[in-house]
């Protein structure tokens, strides 16, 4: 419920010149801080740095103010370095700056951590396998992160997440809460988990050295924060275990697993275990137990949550109290107080019936139930989740691929679209799409996939400002996103979700390696094919999608073999066909294509399809109003992309319109020079009123759409028709 400020603020300096630091170490331990100024228009500039060293508990060490100034020209570069700063006792350090223009007092501030310790060498060990199998064996499985790239749109926004969020995360704030306990902000302390993950998926998918250096020195003050009896929150003694405390060990529990299986690095696993074992022995039925339904909120389903995290570390441990803790959780979901998620599901075959039916946290319950699934094989888990989806998408689920509204799970097909209704929260997104995640793994069925890649293409990526990296808590399909760049619950969730995009691209859906997205991208893999032949196969995928459905896809083998490659044949698209060395294969749609032949290096699959626009109907929210969809995206109408349109036909004045044709226009000129993305869709519109009058109304994916700022309209007044 926390909306801030609107980001985008006057145009002023810092949007024309660029400034990167870099903090190194020197011989005698050291560091040294230099600022690059990059001139990116030819503006002049003038201003003072402010800059400053702090201990971790904000006591100022060291200041220094230097001048600088760049000439009017585009391109110029300047340097400044700081003195030396070599510590004395300390080797945590809050390293900051104050940009300032001298004539206008335009500032810009940054913040970050520094660890002057030469100890911190974090090799990778490899990536350690669960102890545990799983006794449902994957029905899907995705390559490992490093084995693809994304070349298109998705890999462009996987980018900006990186270089526009990760990268600029608040160190200080971030980890605050366990330098110095109490947190600024009763869940600060999720924040460090949520990121750590992220980093993770995104460093196995980049290997980027910069994303490494941060991860390291912020998983390792958070390791390094734990106190002697496992405890790993934000509170004071006096509050332990209120509010959102198990919450956050939840988080630290998955960004810490995360590191382990990413790195093989075993403090980070040492640490999950001393926080599990500590769970274990606070919570329970036992006497001196607490109860866990009163340690948190929204009857217990905060912190009931853990469920997931504590799933994986059986896994990853095989120490059965943890097993045995998550069925104590199951237990206490039944007690009078708890929130009955199974039996009210069993019950009802509503989520609304089940506790306070708030989404975020619900979700995350069903999360660690379907993971609990996987790995006990127990059939009596899996059915209330079934019934949970398909309630979901029937009746709760918006056409970007989100649900909730003010958090909460509404009644059936009320979904409220204004920036006053607070839909699609960003972490309900994400646990979406982890939920879809988990029962797409168990049955390798391609509606789990579906699901996944509605939301990803629109309310995931729309909830992301690919210019500035700052993220909507709430992301409205009608006005303005409110984009913030502060750290709320959603700015941890929505990149933690861009960041798994890798998972649903490429993998092998009943051992048949499979395409799953058309972007352009590479992949490679090992197979073993029925002759036992072991083949390292490589796809290079070229591609217009999403704009058009002309794809060539490449195949590379170690040798000549015999095996399946499948296609996903998505439910959006029509007349799908492949064509390998002329022979030609027809697609059905909602199911996979699969061609089986003798592949040799070299070999191209043509695939074709049509992506026709549909068009979507308003329901009980929206009557009478339709939405625009091609392919997986929802088209949206951005008032400053339409100033021309809207002077001659406002959508107050209510005319009656005709939508005669929609068309991709590769030509971007409709929009703004830093615009990201390049997909724009003209319709001719026909106002019937007056027959000779034709306009074009621009349409962008709502994923990209209100990137400048401006209002937007997703369902579109009833007096246009087709
Ligand atoms: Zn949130």
């Amino acid at each position: 419920m926390y909306q801030g400020p609107y980001s985008f603020g006057p145009v002023q300096w810092s949007d024309f010149i660029s400034v990167h630091d870099t903090l190194s170490e020197t011989a005698n331990n050291g560091f040294i801080t230099k600022l690059k100024f990059i001139n990116n228009r030819d503006v002049s500039f003038d201003g003072t740095i402010k800059y400053s060293i702090a201990d971790r508990n904000s006591k100022e060490l060291y200041t220094q103010a230097k001048q600088v100034k760049l000439e009017p020209q585009k391109g110029y570069k300047f340097e400044v370095a700081f003195n030396n700063y070599v510590p004395v006792n300390e080797n945590i350090f809050k390293v900051g700056y104050q940009i300032t223009e001298n004539n206008s007092a335009a500032s810009v501030r940054s913040e970050r951590l520094y660890l002057a310790d030469k100890q911190l060498k974090i090799e990778v060990a490899g990536e350690p396998k669960p102890v545990v199998e799983n006794k449902i064996k994957d029905l899907f499985t995705s390559i490992p992160f490093q084995n693809q790239q994304q070349h298109g749109y998705l890999g462009s926004r996987m980018t900006r997440n990186l270089e526009e969020r990760l990268l600029k995360i608040d160190e200080p704030r971030t980890l605050d809460g366990y330098l110095q306990q109490p947190g600024h902000h009763p869940w600060a302390g999720e924040h460090i988990g949520k990121y750590l993950e992220t980093a993770c998926n995104v460093w196995k998918y980049t290997g980027d050295k910069r994303l490494k250096t941060q991860m390291d020195r912020m998983m390792y003050e958070l390791v390094n924060s734990q106190l002697q009896d496992g405890y790993l929150g934000t509170y004071i003694p006096a509050e332990y275990w209120t509010s959102w405390d198990v919450w956050s060990h939840k988080y630290n529990l998955y960004g810490l697993l995360a590191y382990y299986k990413s790195t093989g690095y075993k403090p980070a696993l040492d640490a999950c275990k001393r926080m599990g074992d500590l769970l274990c022995t606070t919570f329970g039925n036992k006497q001196g137990q607490r109860d866990l339904i009163l340690a948190g909120t929204h009857l217990g389903m905060a912190a009931t949550s853990v469920l997931d995290p504590m799933v994986e570390l059986y896994k990853y441990t095989g120490e059965k109290k943890y097993l045995d803790f998550c069925y104590y959780i199951l237990d206490a979901w039944e007690q009078h107080n708890g929130p009955k998620i199974i039996s009210a599901l069993l019950a009802t075959g509503k989520v609304t019936k089940v506790g306070n039916g708030k989404a975020y946290e619900m979700l995350s319950n069903f999360v660690g139930l379907t993971n609990l699934y996987r790995v006990t094989g127990n059939e009596k888990l899996l059915k209330p989740m079934l019934i949970a989806w398909k309630d979901i998408v029937t009746n709760r689920l918006y056409i970007s691929g989100t649900t909730s509204s003010h958090e909460y799970f509404q009644e059936d097909a009320i979904l409220p679209a204004g920036s006053n209704d607070n839909m699609g929260e960003g972490c309900v997104t994400t646990t979406w799409i982890q939920f879809n995640q988990q029962l797409l793994a168990i049955t390798g069925d391609l509606k789990f996939l579906e699901q996944i890649e509605k939301s990803v293409y629109n309310h995931l990526l729309g909830a992301e400002n690919p210019e500035t990296g700052c993220v909507s808590y709430y992301t409205p399909l009608m006005d303005q996103k409110p984009y913030t760049c502060y750290i709320t619950c959603c700015q941890s969730s929505v990149p933690r979700g861009i960041a798994m995009v890798p998972y649903f691209t490429f993998g092998n859906i009943k051992n048949v390696p499979t395409v799953m997205m058309y972007e352009p991208a590479s992949y490679k893999e090992e197979l073993t094919t029925l002759d036992k032949k072991i083949v390292n196969l490589s796809l290079q995928v070229e591609s217009g999608f999403p704009e058009n459905g002309n794809v060539t896809i490449t195949v590379t083998t170690s040798q000549n073999a015999i095996f399946p490659i499948a296609l996903r044949v998505p439910a959006w698209c029509r007349s799908f066909t492949a064509s390998v060395e002329g022979k030609l294969y027809p697609g059905t749609v909602n199911s996979c294509l699969i061609v089986d032949r003798l592949w040799k290096s070299g070999d191209k699959i043509k695939v074709r399809f049509e992506i026709p626009v549909q068009i979507l109907d308003g329901g009980k929210s929206y009557p009478g109003q339709i939405a625009f969809q091609r392919g997986p995206q929802v088209l949206a109408f951005d008032n400053t992309l339409n100033t021309e349109f809207l002077k001659k036909y406002p959508f107050e004045l209510g005319p009656e319109f005709r939508v005669d044709d929609l068309q991709s226009e590769r030509d971007t000129k409709s929009l703004p020079e830093q615009w990201i993305g390049n997909q724009v869709y003209a319709a001719k519109v026909t106002c019937l009123n007056n027959k000779v009058a034709k306009q074009s109304m621009i349409l962008v994916p709502f994923a990209d759409a209100g990137q400048t700022g401006g209002a937007i309209k997703v369902w579109l007044p009833q007096y246009i028709t087709r």
